[in-house]
């Protein structure tokens, strides 16, 4: 949902950007004297440059390398899916069921992030709701992000708002057709014949009726009720009317971690309770493994059907990125080895199509700022650069405080030129830095941990070797750049107190 509003947004945003840059664009009458100064094109540009003083006018003239960059971003949803067809088929092929008002089969999706699960998922609902409209079958596709709608209490108190507003909407409708039914009823009976009622009161005890049905409706609060409450007024909201959901866990894999399968548990096995209605469930997850955690009952209803998103190769991000780029960029923008280049990187990088796109748009930016209007290969070089920085920024950023002293321990260990630093040097500075602060000491063995963290985050590099009969220790070493990953330290504002960090690298030399 969030994601739709973020797109709607840019494309408002999009759309005043590309007024006010040419403002000849508009009707004649919003240009004023002071707006025609800032227009480039125009010959009056000299005559009445009263106002303006040229600030923008560079940064208006020039070829722009952007047609449209908002389809490069993820909140763009493509309609045009290139190397997804066996996948949008299979999805189709389960969920027509709901068209003919039978109950499709659950869907499991797996493949890893980037693979178009997402996309493809959202654009099949998309496709499933238009054609029930269409045909006027009740079907309804309720689509959850559980990264962040993360416990059961969320997820249900979600969908049951999602539908009794629905059923409020719905009640409404035949209450104004009723009401104005009635009212022709009144001055003509026979206007009752082709009803089912066959009194003025009849119709007068069904608008009753509808009126306490809408408003015995309670919205669920966010918090506060217990989950078996919420649970049946979602059940309620949902059994209100003949209809298939088909419930969509985008990033199910969270939920299960977060919250354990409660959730998928109740929601798979409501088909035998409900009398109108029908659910049907679609899992995405980015993690392979995920059912291992499941209830076996819960992995068979769910795992009904299966259906993977494997990575895309160098040639298949290609295609992807030849599609947008045709409505992102100006023609003749791209130089020829961009698009193999950025697909080639983000293929080496487990083929993500996100990936991919965020370097095109990325170089894009890079090349805008460097004032060419051809965007080239360095500049896919530097946004891959600038990704993987952006990426180590937010990881460190974001670490917990005890993880920062680990690693900031590591990074003074490297700045004093050690090699070969193993755990024991990293807890003497470790623990320094902890009395420099005040802050908890850890103990060695909690360190180790950390340290392994840091390495599955890749921002350390920690080899496990052999001390012969000294037993086993780790070597390690900084795997991102040294000088950011210790500003975004720096920048913490605990860790920016350490001013005077002589005397803690000291301390491994004098052990
Ligand atoms: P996932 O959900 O598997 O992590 P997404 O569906 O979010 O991946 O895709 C990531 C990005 O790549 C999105 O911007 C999406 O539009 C784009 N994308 C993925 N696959 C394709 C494809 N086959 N064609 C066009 N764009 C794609
Ligand atoms: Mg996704």
């Amino acid at each position: 949902m969030s994601e739709e509003e973020n797109q709607t947004q840019f494309e408002k945003e999009h759309t005043r950007t590309d007024g006010g840059s040419n403002p000849r664009d508009g009707d004649g009458v919003v240009n004023t004297d002071g707006i025609e100064g800032t227009d480039v094109d125009g010959p009056a540009a000299e005559e009445t440059d009263e106002v303006a003083t040229g600030l923008f006018d560079d940064l208006l003239s020039g070829d722009p390398i952007f047609e449209d960059k908002e389809v490069l971003r993820p909140a763009y949803t493509p309609r045009d899916l290139p190397h997804r067809e066996d996948q949008i088929d299979s999805m189709a092929t389960v969920l027509v069921s709901a068209l003919r008002g039978d109950t499709p089969s659950n869907i499991l999706i797996y493949g890893k992030t980037g693979t178009g699960k997402t996309a493809s998922a959202k654009y099949v609902s998309e496709e499933l709701e238009a054609t029930s409209r269409k045909f006027d079958v009740p079907c309804d596709v309720e689509y959850i992000n559980c990264e962040v709608t993360d416990t059961q209490y969320r997820v249900l108190a979600q969908l049951a708002n999602q539908f009794i507003e629905k059923n409020r909407e719905g009640i409404q409708a035949e209450i104004d057709d009723l009401v104005s039914l009635r009212k022709t009823a009144r001055q003509d009976l026979t206007a009752l014949a082709p009803t089912r009622f066959e009194s003025v009161d009849a119709v007068t005890d069904e608008l009753e009726s509808l009126r306490t049905d809408r408003d015995d409706f309670d919205d669920v609060p966010m918090t506060g009720w217990p989950t078996d409450r919420v649970y049946s007024s979602f059940f309620e909201a949902i059994d209100y009317r003949e209809r298939v959901v088909v419930i969509m866990l985008d990033e199910i894999d969270k939920l299960v971690e977060k919250s354990g399968d409660d959730t998928l548990y109740n929601l798979s096995r409501m088909n035998s309770e409900l009398e109108h209605s029908r659910v049907s469930i679609i899992g995405i997850s980015n993690d392979l493994k995920f059912t291992d955690f499941l209830d076996p009952r819960v992995k068979s209803s769910l795992g009904e059907e299966e259906i993977v998103f494997p990575p895309y190769d160098a040639n298949q991000l290609r295609d992807i990125l030849e599609h947008r780029s045709q409505i992102a960029f100006v023609d003749g923008a791209l130089t020829d080895e961009v698009i193999p280049l950025c697909a080639a990187f983000a293929a080496q990088e487990h083929g993500d199509a996100r990936r991919a796109l965020d370097l095109l748009r990325t170089a894009g930016e890079l090349a805008e700022r460097d004032d060419t209007d051809r965007v080239e290969e360095r500049h896919v070089r530097q946004a891959q650069e600038k990704i993987e920085i952006d990426r180590v920024v937010e990881v460190v950023r974001t670490l917990p405080q005890q993880s920062k002293l680990v690693l900031f321990a590591i990074i003074l260990l490297e700045k004093e030129g050690a090699h070969n630093i193993n755990t024991g040097e990293v807890y003497n500075v470790y623990k320094q830095l902890c009395g420099e602060l005040d802050a908890d000491v850890l103990t060695q063995r909690r360190v180790t941990d950390l340290i392994s963290e840091l390495d599955m985050l890749g921002i350390v590099n920690a080899v496990v070797v052999s001390k012969g009969r000294y037993g086993r220790t780790k070597e390690i070493s900084l795997s991102v750049p040294l000088e950011e990953t210790e500003s975004v330290l720096m920048s913490d504002s605990r860790l920016g107190d350490i001013d005077d960090v002589q005397p803690v690298v000291q301390a491994r030399f004098d052990n």
